[in-house]
């Protein structure tokens, strides 16, 4: 199946770095995206360094089949590449003392003609819009997204919480991450929007759908999205990467 993709990235209004990094990698099949924590550089690092990890993980072909039930071979293709970008969060960081807490979310989708795959941890999300219906495929690792579950906290008090930056799971040397994977059946037509926070904190779901549908280049689609999110303030950095399923 052949998959269309666009993808624009922004500092968003009231920073004056961009910690977010992503990769669209239609020859390998690999799409991520990754939201870095950390301060000074150290979330641009984060993030960098796990996205290449990821990359490279991919290209080499590597798999791990650890988990709880069996992983389909993309899932175990993403579980090594996850793996392997923990691995370089840990060692980068034993380096480089200025990088001590960095951390990262990461958000992955993997093309293969023997299946498709997302993963992901931390807050950075996966949507997926079929015939006009936008649906939440990730489920945030954030104290917020914690509340929302138990019933404490609607939708819109997580978006405006003053702790909704706070995920539970990221990627760090401090922690084994703890990735969820899950596969995915493509149908033509579908959209896969990746985003980190600093769209969808900011962007209702509703308002992501309207967007996402429309019948504009996927480039200018990404660029209203991250315009939607400017906006709005612009509070944070923002990251939207669309892959299309082609009809064709
Ligand atoms: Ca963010």
């Amino acid at each position: 199946m052949r998959v269309l993709w666009a993808a624009v990235t922004h500092p968003g209004r009231r920073r004056a770095s961009n910690e977010d990094s992503f990769c669209a990698r239609p020859d390998i099949g690999l799409f991520v995206v990754a939201d870095g924590m950390g301060g000074h550089v150290a979330g641009e690092v984060a993030s960098r360094l796990a996205v290449d990890a990821m990359e490279a993980t991919i290209v080499s072909g590597e798999c791990c089949a650890d988990g709880s039930r069996p992983l389909s071979q993309a899932e175990q293709r993403l579980q090594a590449a996850f793996q392997q970008a923990s691995r370089s969060i840990v060692s980068e960081t034993s380096q480089h003392p200025r990088l001590r807490g960095m951390a990262t979310t990461a958000s992955a989708l993997l093309v293969s003609a023997d299946g498709w795959a997302i993963g992901h941890v931390g807050d950075s999300r996966v949507y997926l819009w079929r015939a006009g219906v936008l649906q939440q495929l990730t489920r945030d690792h954030s104290w917020v997204a914690e509340q929302v579950q138990l019933g404490v906290l609607s939708p819109e008090d997580a978006r405006q919480h003053p702790w909704r930056n706070v995920v539970t799971r990221a990627l760090s040397a401090s922690d084994v991450p703890i990735v969820d994977f899950a596969p995915f059946s493509p149908q033509p037509g579908d959209r896969l929007l990746l985003s980190s926070d600093g769209l969808h904190g900011v962007i209702p779901d509703q308002v992501l759908g309207e967007i996402l549908g429309s019948d504009a280049p996927l480039d200018s689609i990404c660029q209203r999205l991250i315009d939607a999110a400017n906006a709005a303030g612009g509070p944070d950095n923002i990251t939207t990467l669309i892959v299309h399923v082609d009809a064709t």
